[in-house]
Parts: structure tokens; C-alpha cells; sequence
């Protein structure tokens, strides 16, 4: 064994290593986040092999996400030894039981090339049965059977053996309708995503010499995120570990984030029970993160009840507090972190000369006294009380080997880590505006999904009739009765006469060439077309000119066409047309677990509108950034959800929205009791703990939510910090005084790049987060949250101070020479002084 040496042992702490060398038997390993767990994991696989205990396909390994499990196989080949054989068997529940039942599908009623259904399909499918048993489809939607039948598979219930006790489910027909489903998806040789290990289960059950042969073949079985399994995934690991029982389980209960899908917690609980004489191991040295940001981390899950309770410490100093800011809405606050982005790059900050924190080795009792900082204690009433250990110790930093922090950090090193994926929007396309190279983790880019898509074809269309490609995208969708036959027609009408398609259209219909249903739907099509164009030409009129070519008129011209809070026609007329042709109504009657996301993204897309003087102006934006942004940069900032995040790590971590009703949801508010608050609270320890270096946490104090602009409170979590390790951030300067204050934050902003410091009470004594309140509706912060959904009207007010540099697409830079509402006079170096509207300049870098 010792031929090809030990270099993965070698750097692990001694309670790691022995996890990675006790082989044999059950293992759990349970362990807050940053510990180690993976990468003691990665140690035991590699050890494993080159021990020559197993060959890498006798060993079964379970990530959570494919993405988790690619990361693995790229950390186990950055090991110093190799593994000659791949490991065939380390993937998702999901990817592991595809490729277990494929080989004896027969077993399960399938051919070995059955079809994974995915979620459209599946309600699809759904549908059809609930309309063959006569069943009104309106009153019982398929989206809802389909989570009742979801929620089954995830406890490992077929049709047979659902209790008695939820008989009553869909109507009293819950049961019979998933045995009717299982029978069609059976006929269609196909299978849906809960099936995959729900069969595999039964498999193993019916056939036990099947069984017995797996669980010989899996010498060594080991689970990344254990607190995130279901029951079905429970049981699927339980029969084939009774075999060996060398099964290593690692898991953070306080990372259990997957409740709302099944996962059962507990689960961790039951391993010593169901393997007895199960070694548990805990890892309590936390590598990743600094340690204010674990102290912030451990402040706020100390609020969660029902917890193992774990001690976490690092070695690693204090590092920078966990920052802390607010905006005024959602889109200062994508402004500000791209801002803050490019900034940290340089290795400075926004917050201009700001005391360069030297992080700090402290010793180890320090940091383990600053660990217990986050305790929690409990008084009679009950109240959960965070100890301030951490304000009274003082935590004199030993002087040596100091590191300036913000250093410069790559784009690779950030990321943006968001409760919901329609928060993505404001960050790409102010992104893609300022040239901010970004990813967007776990789904397309927000301008690349296929509703925004169509409905920027529905736009590009009534812009321009003549657009084909727009025509054919969206002339059935939604569907119009429109078959290929019907699609035929125009098209050849349209190219006998040398016309667009939608005269093509116009003319198939009323010549007759098209009749029936499909004629009339397209007919009215057609002239929707024709009214959103007629409604597009009034508002434009034709003497509009491109303001480049005549300077002089620039003035008169862009003030016309000022876009002001009282003035989006060409927002109302979006938002009609998407009405209008049955799009959204498409979204709202479709059923799948997607369509609410879709429709957050249409109403995002519409918001993104506003900022643009009329649709011909948001089309070409979007023309021009879908071109710049299809280059490939090596570079990048991730954008990604809280959820997709797990189980990674960034030196820099952004962490927007921490809104009531945003982050906590206002599902889990709503909800009673605190099961669902708790699991938000984990996603922010969660959120906390990917961070290395630099932890932001940032709110709005308005933000749109369905079209009308709402006041957020922040969120109860940034009540939950602990104070010392937390810090206030004002942006000096950035915007003038009024806007600032009206923010709430501009307390001691000044135009001045003075470093400022405020404390949380500082910002909500500060007389313009009090005028917000009070425009607001008169309450104070703290007090309960039912006027949330006051309107407040936003004042036209300057971003930007006399003297700023700013870039503008067309003129390229200059320095703002006069404010005015929300028009500046810029001097621009080579275009002379211009008016332009704030909205269209970025702030530069000098
Ligand atoms: P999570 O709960 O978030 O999944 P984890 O417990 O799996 O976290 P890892 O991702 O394995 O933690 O490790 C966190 C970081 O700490 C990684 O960068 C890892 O390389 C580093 N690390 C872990 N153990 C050690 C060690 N003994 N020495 C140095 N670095 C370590
Ligand atoms: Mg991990």
C-alpha cells in the first residue's frame, strides 16, 4: 500500500484522518459546513483505492448534484496519486439508479431504453390521466396530483402501499390515479424522475439474489449532504449497505435545505440506530472562512431549534467583518455590487480608503472563544439569546504575518448567491451593461430563456411586422390551432407574393386559403399585430431622428422622450401585448412547477423596460448585449441560487435580498409554525458559510414586486447577525446627499470618500431611513409588518455627483458637469457636453 505513498493523508487534521482511515463499518461523519467533510471524503475514496481495499467500481459514491459530483471526480484527479480506473459509480441518486435499473429494466416493467420523463411531460401525462377518469381538471389541477404523487415516491410508496390513512388525497382518488399513472408511464416504456430510485427499491426487494450480488459488488458505499436525503434515497442506500456495512455517511443537519422535496433530516439521526456500533466522527476546525463570517454564520443558525449542536473554530483570524448594506431598490443594488466587483478586483473597495483591516492570525483559544460567540442561551420566556462573548473579549490580533484584505480577487473568486432566480435579472443586465463578465449557474442566462425569448419576439414583431423569425418563434405560441399543414400555407403565401410572413398570413386567411378554428385565431393574431404596431408608430413619431447625427437637437429631443415614473407608455403596451396575445395567460394556465418562475421572469422583463425611452430602444439594447456577451472570457462572476450552492466555496460571496418576503419567503412567514422559517434559516447559514474571505449581505428598501413598487423591510435574519461581527457599509459619495438619505444610509455620506462606519442602529436612526419609513406609512422599523405593500413614488433623483466620470455607449467618457432632476450636462472627452438622461450613463472609474 505504502509503495504509492500518502499524500492525501498528509494534510488532514488528526479527527479527518481517522476518518479517512477507518475503512471498515459504518461511519458518520457530522460536521459543520467548511470542516472538511468533502474533502475527507475525497481522502477516504483515494485511500481506499490505493490501500487496494477496493478497486474504484467497487466503490459507490453519492454527491448530491451532478455539478457536485463532476467537482469530485476533478478534486480526486488534483490528488497526488492516480486513479487508474475511473470511478464508474460515483454520481447523483439519480445518475447511479439510471444506470442500475437500465440493466435489469425488465424487472420493473420497462425496456432497457426507457425515457426519463421530465417535469413538462410528466404533467402532461398527468393531465391525460385526470381527464380518461372524468375528473374536471379545473378544480383538481395536475400540478397538485403530481406533487401528492411526487411526495409518495420520495417516501418510497407505490400505488399498493400508500396508507389507508391518506386514502382521502385528490378527491379520494389520489391512489387509483397513481396506479393509473404508473400503468401509462409503464405502456409509454417510460419513467419519471421519482421512479428511477423508487423502482431500483423494488427491484432490490423482489429479487433479493439481485440484491445480494449489488451489495457484494459496493465493498465501500459513502454519501456527501447525508441531511439531504429522502426516504426513498434512505432506503435505497440502506439495502445495499447490508451488506458490508462499510457505508460513510457525512452530513450538516444545519445544511438540510431540501425539506420542501422530501428530505428527511432525521435521517442523520437514525444512522446509529440502523447501523449499530456506527463511529461517528466530528470535525469542529472550519478551513474555508474567516472568523467573523463563521461567527455570523453560527450567530444566526443559533436561532434554530431542535439542533445536534455543533462547535465550530478557525484558525484562520478574524478577517473582515460580514458587510452589510442597503439600497434604494433592486437595481442600485445590482449597480452597487458590480460596482464593489470591479472595485475588489483592483483590491480596493468601493468604500474608498477604508481602513485596510489587516487579517490577522489569532491564536486557536481565540478563535475557539470566538466560535462560542454564536452559542445560544434560552431565558424563561423562552426568548433565544445569542451570548456577546464576542464584544466583551477583546480580540487583540497577534502581529505577525498580516494580509491587507480587500487584495485584488479574481472574477472566479465571487459570486452572487440569491434566494430566487428572478433576483438574476438585475445583475446580468446590469452586468452586461457595464461589460462585467458573468455565469449563471444552474440555468440559461436570463435573456436566453425561452420565455423571454418569446416574448422579445412578440415585441420584435409589433416593432417591426416584417421580423419572420419573430413571426415563426410566436404564430403558435400559445397555441392557435396551428398545425405544420396551416404553417405551410403562409409560408407559401408569403413567398408567392414576395411578402413577410404575417402578410402572408393576413392573406391566407382572407383568401380562404386557411379556414376553421385556426383561421380565426390567426386572424385575430394578425390584427393584434397590426394595432401594437399602429400604437408603437404613434407613440415614435416619424421625425424622430438618431440623436447622433444632429447634436444640436440632442437636448429637445432626449428630453421628449424622457422616461419619467408617469410616462411608460411602451410599458403598458408591453405588458397589453403580452396580455393580449394569450401569452401569459398561457403561463398561468400551465400547471408545471416552472410556469410561476416563467411568469416572475416576464413580470422582470417588463420591469427591465422602464429603463429604456420606448421597446425599439430595449430591442437594440438587447441586441447589442446578447452580441458582446457570446465572446468567451475566461474570467467570470457566478451568479447562482443559495441552494445550487451548496457544498461550495468563494473567497468573495455577495449575498442580495435579504428582504422579508424575499429571504425569508413569504411562503415560510406565512406558513405557521417554524419548520419552514427554520429551513430559510439553515439556507442562510448556508449562504454565509460559502464565503472565504468577504461576506456581503445586501437589501433594497424597495423593490417590484407584481408590477408595484413595494417597501421591504430587511430581513429578520440581519436582525439575527451578531452585531460584532458585522459592519455598515455607506458607499461615500456615490450618491449625493439626497438620494443617500432617502436610501436611509446617507446619514453620514457625504460627497467625501471618507471610510464609513455605522452601526445597524445607526442606520435606522438615521433621519432618511426614518422619511422612508414615514413615507412609508408612518411606523417605525419595528413593528409589525403589515403595511408592506405601500406604494412609495420615487422621486426623479441624480445617481450620480458634479464631477463624476461616467461612460455612455455613444459618446464614450466624460465627467458630469451639471445635475438636473434626473438629466445630466456631461462633458464628454470627445463629444463635447452633452444633456443626457442619468439613466443612460454608467459610473466610470477615473
Ligand atoms: P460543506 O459543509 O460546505 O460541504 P465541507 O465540510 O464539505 O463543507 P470541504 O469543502 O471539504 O468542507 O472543505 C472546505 C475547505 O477547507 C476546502 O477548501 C478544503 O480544501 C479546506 N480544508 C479542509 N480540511 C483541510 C485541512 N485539514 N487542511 C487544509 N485545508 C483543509
Ligand atoms: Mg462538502
Amino acid at each position: 500500500a505504502g509503495a504509492r505513498g500518502t499524500a492525501y493523508l498528509d494534510d488532514l487534521n488528526p479527527a479527518q484522518r481517522e476518518a479517512a482511515e477507518a475503512l471498515d463499518g459504518p461511519l458518520l461523519m457530522l460536521a459543520g459546513a467548511g470542516t472538511g467533510k468533502t474533502k475527507t471524503l475525497m481522502a477516504r475514496i483515494a485511500n481506499l483505492v490505493v490501500s487496494g481495499r477496493a478497486r474504484p467500481n467497487e466503490i459507490l459514491a453519492v454527491t448530491f448534484t451532478n455539478k457536485a459530483a463532476r467537482e469530485m471526480r476533478e478534486r480526486l484527479a488534483r490528488q497526488p496519486f492516480q486513479v487508474l480506473e475511473p470511478l464508474r459509480w460515483m454520481g447523483t441518486f439519480h445518475s447511479i439508479s439510471v444506470k442500475i435499473l437500465r440493466r435489469h429494466a425488465e424487472l420493473a416493467g420497462l425496456k432497457s431504453n426507457f425515457t426519463i420523463l421530465d417535469t413538462d411531460d410528466q404533467i402532461r401525462l398527468m393531465k391525460q390521466v385526470i381527464n380518461a377518469a372524468n375528473i374536471d381538471e379545473k378544480r383538481w389541477p395536475a400540478r397538485q396530483l403530481a406533487g401528492i404523487i411526487d411526495g409518495w415516491k420520495n417516501r418510497a410508496l407505490t400505488p399498493s402501499n400508500v396508507p389507508s390513512s391518506e386514502a382521502a388525497a385528490f378527491n379520494n382518488r389520489g391512489t387509483e390515479l397513481y396506479a393509473a399513472y404508473q400503468d401509462r408511464l409503464r405502456s409509454l416504456n417510460a419513467a419519471d424522475f421519482g421512479d428511477l430510485l423508487l423502482y431500483v427499491v423494488e427491484i432490490f426487494k423482489a429479487y433479493p439474489d439481485l440484491l445480494t450480488e449489488y451489495q457484494q459488488k459496493f465493498r465501500y458505499i459513502l454519501v456527501d449532504e447525508y441531511q439531504d436525503t429522502n426516504v426513498a434515497q434512505y432506503l435505497w442506500l440502506r439495502l445495499l449497505a447490508q451488506g458490508h456495512r462499510n457505508i460513510c455517511c457525512v452530513g450538516d443537519d444545519d445544511q438540510s435545505i431540501y425539506g420542501w422535496r422530501g428530505a428527511e433530516v432525521g435521517n442523520i439521526l437514525r444512522f446509529e440506530k440502523d447501523f449499530p456500533g456506527a463511529r461517528v466522527i466530528r470535525l469542529e476546525q472550519n478551513y474555508r472562512s474567516t472568523g467573523h463570517i463563521l461567527a455570523a454564520a453560527s450567530g444566526i443558525i443559533a436561532k434554530n431549534a431542535g439542533r445536534l449542536g455543533k462547535t465550530l473554530w478557525t484558525a484562520g483570524g478574524l478577517g473582515e467583518k460580514v458587510r452589510l448594506i442597503g439600497r434604494w431598490d433592486g437595481e442600485e443594488e445590482a449597480r452597487w455590487i458590480g460596482e464593489e466587483a470591479e472595485a475588489l478586483q483592483r483590491g480596493s473597495s468601493v468604500i474608498a480608503n477604508r481602513r485596510s483591516n489587516a487579517r490577522s492570525k489569532t491564536s486557536i483559544q481565540e478563535s475557539e472563544r470566538l466560535a462560542k460567540g454564536g452559542r445560544v442561551s434560552q431565558n424563561a420566556a423562552g426568548d433565544i439569546h445569542v451570548s456577546n462573548l464576542m464584544r466583551e473579549q477583546s480580540l487583540t490580533p497577534a502581529g505577525a504575518g498580516n494580509i491587507p484584505i480587500p487584495r485584488g480577487f479574481g472574477l472566479d473568486e465571487m459570486a452572487i448567491l440569491v434566494r430566487g432566480s428572478s433576483q438574476m435579472r438585475a445583475f446580468e443586465d446590469r452586468f452586461l451593461t457595464i461589460g462585467l463578465p458573468y455565469r449563471v449557474v444552474g440555468g440559461p442566462r436570463f435573456y436566453e430563456r425561452a420565455e423571454i425569448r418569446d416574448a422579445m419576439a412578440y415585441f420584435r414583431l409589433a416593432v417591426s411586422p416584417t421580423d419572420d423569425l419573430a413571426f415563426e418563434r410566436i404564430v403558435n405560441t400559445p397555441k392557435r390551432g396551428l398545425g405544420d399543414k396551416a404553417q405551410q400555407v403562409i409560408q407559401m403565401t408569403a413567398r408567392a407574393d414576395e411578402t413577410s410572413l404575417l402578410e402572408g398570413a393576413r392573406y391566407a386567411v382572407a383568401s380562404g386559403k386557411l379556414g376553421g378554428k385556426g383561421a380565426a385565431e390567426l386572424r385575430r393574431f394578425v390584427e393584434n399585430v397590426d394595432r401594437w404596431h399602429k400604437a408603437i408608430a404613434a407613440a415614435s413619431p416619424a421625425t424622430a431622428r438618431n440623436p447622433a447625427d444632429d447634436d444640436d437637437e440632442l437636448i429637445e429631443l432626449d428630453e421628449a422622450s424622457v422616461p419619467s415614473a408617469h410616462d411608460h407608455a411602451h410599458v403598458r403596451l408591453a405588458e397589453e401585448i403580452l396580455e393580449e396575445s394569450g401569452y401569459i395567460a398561457m403561463w398561468q394556465n400551465d400547471k408545471t412547477p416552472e410556469a410561476a418562475g416563467r411568469l416572475e421572469n416576464l413580470k422582470e422583463l417588463v420591469k427591465a423596460l422602464e429603463q429604456f425611452e420606448n421597446l425599439q430602444g430595449f430591442l437594440e439594447h438587447v441586441a447589442l448585449i446578447s452580441e458582446n456577451s457570446s465572446e468567451e472570457e475566461s474570467e467570470k462572476i457566478t451568479i447562482m441560487t443559495l441552494h445550487a450552492a451548496k457544498g461550495l466555496e468563494f473567497p468573495v460571496v455577495f449575498l442580495p435580498g435579504w428582504e422579508d418576503g424575499l429571504f425569508p419567503s413569504q411562503r415560510s412567514m406565512d406558513e405557521s409554525g417554524q419548520k419552514g422559517l427554520e429551513e430559510e434559516r439553515r439556507l442562510a447559514y448556508v449562504g454565509i458559510t460559502r464565503a472565504e474571505e468577504l461576506c456581503t449581505i445586501s437589501f433594497a428598501g424597495n423593490r417590484q414586486v407584481y408590477g408595484r413598487w413595494q417597501s421591504q423591510m430587511p430581513s429578520r435574519f440581519i436582525d439575527e447577525l451578531p452585531e460584532a461581527d458585522v459592519e455598515v457599509l455607506t458607499p461615500p459619495g456615490l450618491y449625493g446627499g439626497g438620494y443617500g438619505a432617502a436610501a436611509g444610509f446617507g446619514g453620514n455620506a457625504g460627497g467625501s470618500s471618507v471610510e464609513a462606519r455605522a452601526t445597524k442602529a445607526d442606520v435606522y436612526n438615521s433621519p432618511g431611513w426614518r422619511r422612508l419609513q414615514d413615507r412609508a406609512g408612518n411606523r417605525p422599523v419595528s413593528q409589525p409588518r403589515e403595511s408592506r405593500h405601500t406604494v412609495i413614488d420615487l422621486d426623479a433623483v441624480s445617481a450620480f455627483d458634479v464631477g463624476d466620470r461616467v461612460f455612455h455607449q455613444k459618446f464614450g467618457y466624460g465627467h458630469v458637469q451639471e445635475i438636473e432632476g434626473d438629466k445630466l450636462a456631461v462633458a464628454f472627452d470627445k463629444a463635447g457636453t452633452k444633456k443626457i438622461v442619468a439613466g443612460f450613463v454608467v459610473a466610470a472609474a477615473d
